[in-house]
């Protein structure tokens, strides 16, 4: 079992500035006192009861915890140490410099499809590994792909956020409702069981998207997006892929399949010959195409907005809160703790978290 270190991580490190944030606290920069080395430290609520909604559970913590550490790879973010208070457990991860892959991306003024499967081999590096673990991640999307350095000639790939992951045991039958709608694979929508080509699909959206700016699935709605998945409803529209190449849609044809087990595993994909072409008229072809970066820009910008804006939305909440929890009456204080509670679940229901709610299962 993970062994989480009781001492208070002040006195080890000087926390730094936020890097971001997520459903259950913030990512904050470190400097470990003794050695000046720079860290990132995931800080996560510990949720205080069982009749409570707010923060997460220890068992939760736990899980994400025994997933990092299962994990030494190149191209996922590693997990160093780990701490617990009475009310929060922090990770301290590898800081990782670099931003997210699409902001790196979308500061380009064009990309070739070889420039773009560089970036795209890595993942599936990184996505092999882990499934050969039997690990799988649940929600791969952009905002979890992150780069190392984005100064350095050619930045490396680290995959992050494991809080959804699930570690596979033999014979075990493992179901879930969350994950992000556009990325999430039709087995998830339907509740069936589910395997490590829940990823695989989720790789074929984002690959889709970063070769033509479009969102295969999405709708206006989530319920309208939820509905295109399960109906298998996309199509390479000529006006936004004629940029691309036949492989590279034979690639994504190859994940966007319904059946998990017909669909390319990470394996598969890496040998795929749009990754690792098998003559010279094949690399030449990836190089002649080009992703689609006007609509690969305004995407991005977009998706940005949609971040920022839910993370403006969830500081009015917190600030709303804490200017609550000062009041000095403790009658009070117990109605305002009931109320932030209730406060949080509010926040909970906006469509783009609706779906990471529901509890995931195994039987
Ligand atoms: P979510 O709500 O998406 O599940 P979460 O609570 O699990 O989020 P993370 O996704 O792990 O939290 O981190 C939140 C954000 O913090 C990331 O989107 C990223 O911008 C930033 N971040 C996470 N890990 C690191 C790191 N190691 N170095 C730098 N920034 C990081």
């Amino acid at each position: 079992m993970a062994v989480f270190k009781p001492e208070n991580v002040e006195d080890l490190y000087e926390i730094g500035d936020i890097l971001g944030s997520g459903h259950f606290g913030q990512v904050r920069e470190l400097r470990e006192r003794a050695s000046g080395i720079l860290w990132a430290g995931k800080f996560m609520k510990l949720r205080r009861g069982v009749a409570s909604r707010l923060g997460i559970e220890r068992k939760n913590v736990e899980r994400e915890v025994e997933i990092m550490q299962a994990l030494q790879h190149h191209n996922i973010m590693a997990l160093r140490d780990v701490f617990e208070s009475r009310a929060e457990v922090v990770l301290i991860i590898e800081l990782i410099r670099g931003g997210e892959l699409f902001d790196f991306i979308a500061e380009k003024e064009s990309l070739t499809e070889t420039d773009a499967i560089k970036f795209l081999e890595q993942i599936l590096h990184g996505v092999s590994y882990m499934h050969s673990k039997n690990i799988g991640h649940f929600d791969l999307k952009p905002e979890n792909i992150m780069l190392s350095d984005k100064r350095a000639a050619s930045p490396d790939i680290k995959i992050i956020d494991f809080g959804m992951a699930h570690h596979f045991n033999q014979g075990e039958e493992y179901r879930s409702m969350g994950g992000t709608p556009q990325y999430i694979a039709p087995e998830i929508i339907n509740h069936q069981p589910l395997s490590t080509a829940a990823d695989m699909w989720s790789i074929g959206v984002i690959t889709y998207i970063l070769l033509s700016g479009l969102s295969p699935f999405q709708g206006d709605t989530d319920e309208e997006t939820l509905k295109n998945i399960v109906g298998m409803n996309y199509e390479f529209d000529e006006r936004h892929f004629s940029q691309t190449s036949v492989m590279a849609k034979d690639f994504i044809q190859k994940l966007l399949v319904r059946e998990q087990s017909e669909r390319m595993t990470a394996e598969d994909c890496l040998i795929h010959p749009w990754i690792k072409p098998l003559n010279r008229s094949q690399a030449a072809k990836r190089n002649r195409s080009s992703i689609n970066m006007k609509n690969f820009k305004k995407f991005n910008a977009k998706r940005k907005w949609k971040m920022s804006y839910n993370m403006v939305w969830a500081c009015n909440r917190l600030t709303k809160l804490q200017l609550l929890c000062k009041t000095p009456d403790l009658g009070k204080q117990e109605l305002v703790r009931q109320n932030c509670e209730s406060d949080q679940e509010d926040t909970e229901t906006k469509p783009t978290s609706l779906i990471r709610r529901r509890l995931s299962s195994s039987s």
